[in-house]
């Protein structure tokens, strides 16, 4: 029998599960979409994720955790997604609602560390020690590995997307104006984008529209990769960051994004430090492949 763990990214968009051996190794692969009132339902669809991947595995597999990872507020050790603004939950025992339905251990993480923890082992930050990790996808969060170590500090470590940093900017789904959540990440530049233009379209069209020249959608690019660079500065010169590493959806742009970035970034810090900024590799496969290594923290793999 193969032993393996199963990592299950809950997303506010898409479930991606993945079926993981202790070398590294992905035997198989689910995406989903996320069902309504996932939170109350979290037992089940992880059961059912084990179930699928176990199944198309292709051979006997001896299951040794499941790791679930979550967006918004997290605590690690005692397993609650506390807050979660794109899942709608509150105080929610995700380690009990799994443990309930699936045989193993559970382990329970933050999408955004978790997955800096798979690019760590297994992706582009594999040489590199000191890095800040920024996925833009529906919502965006980041974590910091500093000296080899993920930095977690209060419940809020990471959180950027409900930072202010234009306080006339966009209204934000928390309520607040001009948060960088409401300005850089991928679901904003779509929106920004389709609110501008009255056309329908999401961030990857508004890339293709940059790529062409189109001026309103340079615009909005341009704002979100000013309102990042002006978040993500301070991060860099303040923990020594060497490596930014941007992930999710939108990193599909590649140097449509990364170059103007690059030079927002450099352009803010201004001093002697040098700062890499990168795609990420896992891609978003990230979190799924995070939940896998927190799952094989867990067990000692
Ligand atoms: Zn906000």
């Amino acid at each position: 029998m193969r032993q393996a763990v199963v990592g299950i990214d809950v997303g506010g968009t898409r479930i991606k599960s993945a079926l993981v051996t202790p070398d590294g190794q992905v035997l198989a692969e689910t995406v989903r979409e996320t069902p309504d009132q996932v939170g109350a339902r979290l037992g089940e669809v992880a059961a059912d994720e084990v179930v699928e991947l176990t199944a198309s595995a292709g051979e006997a597999i001896d299951l040794l955790a499941v790791g679930v990872v979550v967006p918004g507020l997290v605590d690690d050790v005692a397993g609650v997604g506390v807050w979660s603004a794109n899942l709608g939950w509150r105080d929610l025992d995700l380690r009990g609602r799994v443990a309930a339905h699936v045989d193993v251990p559970v382990a329970v993480g933050h999408d955004v560390r978790s997955g800096l923890l798979a690019e760590h082992r297994l992706g582009a930050a594999r040489e590199a020690d000191n890095v800040l990790f920024v996925p833009l996808g529906t919502g965006l969060a980041s974590a910091i590995l500093c000296r080899g170590q993920l930095v977690t500090g209060s419940l809020w470590t990471g959180e950027i997307g409900h930072v202010v940093v234009a306080p006339d900017g966009p209204l934000c789904a928390c309520g607040q104006r001009g948060c960088l959540e409401a300005l850089s990440s991928a679901g904003a530049i779509g929106r920004r984008w389709s609110e501008a233009t009255g056309l329908v379209g999401d961030a990857e069209e508004v890339a293709r529209r940059v790529e062409a020249g189109e001026p309103e959608a340079r615009r909005i690019w341009q704002e979100a990769v000013d309102a990042l660079a002006s978040m993500l500065a301070p991060i860099v010169a303040g923990v020594g960051t060497e490596l930014v590493l941007v992930g999710g959806g939108l990193v599909h742009a590649g140097d449509t994004l990364l170059a103007p970035l690059r030079t927002a970034l450099r352009a803010r810090l201004g001093g002697p430090e040098d700062v890499v900024v990168e795609a990420a590799a896992l891609g978003a496969r990230a979190g799924a492949l995070g939940a896998a290594t927190i799952a094989l923290d867990l067990v000692g793999r």
